[in-house]
């Protein structure tokens, strides 16, 4: 059985002001939820107040990015050990909006997931088609190479500190969601591809996140997939009654 995990992905969305109240307000209505693992990414600037802010609650901080060095001359960029050291738990890579807007490549998301899988921290793994893909009927090829590439060189051991997020990128913030079959689909094929990576084994213990416009409306019939272990949310993650939402339809499926 692999336990549920519902991670919010703030973006650039919430201030440090306002970051202790939303957390505090998310670990206060999810706080029955205990089969449930809850994580709140957010900007590198809200680490200090989400950390603050988690601690003695279920919820759990991660941010958004990691570079594969660890120190030197990259201006703006922010390393795993920094990360550690302020007490993150989880990093989200290769998320489509970076890939898009940020030069974010298969070669650039594997040096990423390798470095924080290897300071100890979970990666959430980011991989999904854009519509073009889709209608150009290349899914398949698509989440094979982003896997196959994005994940290059990591063991049996490493997967037990990954999280993959299918996204469809035509889901994101569209309000368009995958209906639970396509979604089970591709989540289907990323464990069969993970399979062939790491061992059968390990790729059934990896936790798969449906990540496109869910909510609280929509969780429950894609968490009921047979594949699909929690949700990458970015819109309902902002709020606490529907972050929430989403995580007592995690806390209720099967
Ligand atoms: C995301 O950004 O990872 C995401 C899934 O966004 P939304 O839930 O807003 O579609």
């Amino acid at each position: 059985m692999r336990k549920k995990i519902i991670a919010g992905n703030w973006k650039m969305n919430i201030k440090p002001s306002e970051t202790a109240a939303l957390v505090k307000g998310i670990a206060e209505a999810t706080k029955d939820f205990t089969n449930v693992d809850i994580v709140c990414c957010t900007p590198a600037i809200d680490i200090p107040a989400a950390v603050a802010a988690c601690a003695g609650t279920a919820v759990q901080p991660g941010a958004e990015n990691a570079h594969w060095e660890a120190s030197g001359a990259y201006t703006g960029e922010i390393s795993t050990g920094m990360l550690v050291d302020a007490g993150v738990k989880y990093v989200i890579i290769g998320h489509s909006e970076r890939r898009q807007y940020f030069a974010e490549t298969d070669e650039t998301v594997n040096k990423r997931a390798t470095a924080v899988i290897k300071a100890g921290l979970t990666a959430i793994v980011c991989v999904g088609e854009t519509l073009a893909e889709r209608d150009a009927g290349k899914v398949e090829e698509v989440i094979v190479r982003q896997m196959k590439e994005g994940l290059k060189g990591l063991s049996a051991a490493d997967a037990a500190n990954l999280v993959i997020a299918y996204e469809p990128v035509w889901a994101i913030g569209t309000g368009r969601t995958a209906t639970p079959e396509q979604a089970q689909e591709v989540h289907a094929l990323i464990r069969k591809t993970l399979g062939e990576l790491v061992g059968v084994d390990a790729a059934e213990a990896v936790r798969i996140q449906y990540g496109g416009s869910m909510k609280p409306g929509n969780a429950a019939e894609l968490l009921a997939q047979k594949d699909i272990d929690g949700g990458l949310i970015g819109g309902a993650a902002l709020k606490a009654d529907s972050f929430a939402g989403i995580i007592a339809a995690a806390a209720a499926a099967k």
